[in-house]
């Protein structure tokens, strides 16, 4: 992890080349000098060397999907049943637009319009938490909202490897109405949902029924919504998807990583079958069994 945080910042000042190019002096620390590299691709041999075998650590998943298709819900509950953390780089975001640093007033404004903040900022942030969590002696993670652009997909590519992507989905218009539904809690900071989907099965496509995910009584009073969560900056955040995060998707297709999840319904349904694709199930049995 140490690796990974310091060369992402090293990407963050210059580009996906100049972390590969930190990268060769990095191994050059860590491992015996590399044998010749393939043409054109000159420090692979030197990343290989450095990388750690998946057996030998923890998992290093990422979630994608669009603006309110439950990233956070689900990645959150794996992180759980795996014992990885959850990053989110909305959550660090929204931490810092908390926080009367410098950065503050400048990225509320990026954030509140729906639009990407630039990769150098949003990559000082994951390499500041990856550092924190390394540490307290956290390996391994599952990421949501990063990578968010071709460009940092490749940056990442170029410090480690990304395991398996999961792709969440869902019709655009259930989205719409999942993020305008969106509530937090002030307090605790836990997230909630006011809408009810229920949206009839029609041309070839099948119903879904998502119930609202209410808050308990001492949340209630302390609901607050998103500033970017009003209608025409969700409406600019999928048009910003699309555009720019979609690419993200064919880019861990071509590389075999892609797992497609299309959403059933609410958490009900959804759950047990994502544990099922991802061949968890025996893995929440043991530990509902344990608790
Ligand atoms: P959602 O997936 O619902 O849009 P997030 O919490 O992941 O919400 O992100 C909220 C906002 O934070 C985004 O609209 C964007 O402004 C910013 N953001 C989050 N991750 C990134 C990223 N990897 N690159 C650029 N901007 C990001």
């Amino acid at each position: 992890m140490a690796a990974m945080q310091r060369l992402l910042r090293a990407a963050a000042s210059g580009g996906a080349a100049a972390a590969r190019r930190r990268m060769g002096s990095l191994a050059a620390e860590q491992a015996p000098p590399a044998a010749a590299a393939p043409k054109g691709f000159p420090f692979a041999a030197e990343e290989r060397m450095r990388r750690r075998p998946a057996a030998e650590r923890n998992v290093q998943w990422v979630f994608l999907g669009c603006p309110g298709v439950g990233k956070g819900t689900y990645a959150s509950r794996l992180s759980r049943l795996l014992g990885v953390p959850h990053i989110a780089t909305g959550d660090l975001l929204r931490d810092e637009l908390a926080s009367t640093g410098p950065l503050a007033a400048q990225l509320a404004e990026i954030v509140n319009q729906g639009k990407l903040v630039s990769d150098e900022i949003i990559i000082n942030l994951l390499s500041k938490r990856l550092k924190k969590g390394e540490d307290k002696g956290e390996s391994g993670f599952i990421l949501d909202g990063f990578p968010r652009t071709v460009k940092q997909a490749e940056i990442l590519d170029g410090v480690t490897d990304i395991d398996m992507v999961v792709n969440l989905k869902l019709r655009e218009d259930i989205l719409v109405e999942k993020c305008l539904g969106r509530r937090i809690c002030s307090q605790c900071g836990k997230n909630f949902n006011v809408a009810c989907i229920d949206v009839k099965g029609e041309n070839g496509l099948p119903a879904i029924y998502m119930a609202p995910l209410l808050p308990p009584n001492n949340c209630m009073s302390k609901m607050i919504t998103r500033a970017d969560d009003t209608e025409e900056v969700v409406r600019n955040r999928l048009r910003i998807y699309n555009d720019m995060s979609q690419p993200v998707e064919d880019f861990y297709r071509e590389q075999g990583k892609l797992l497609e999840f299309d959403l059933p319904g609410g958490i009900p349904e959804s759950w047990p079958k994502l544990l099922h694709v991802l061949n968890l199930e025996d893995q929440e049995e043991l530990k509902l069994a344990a608790a």
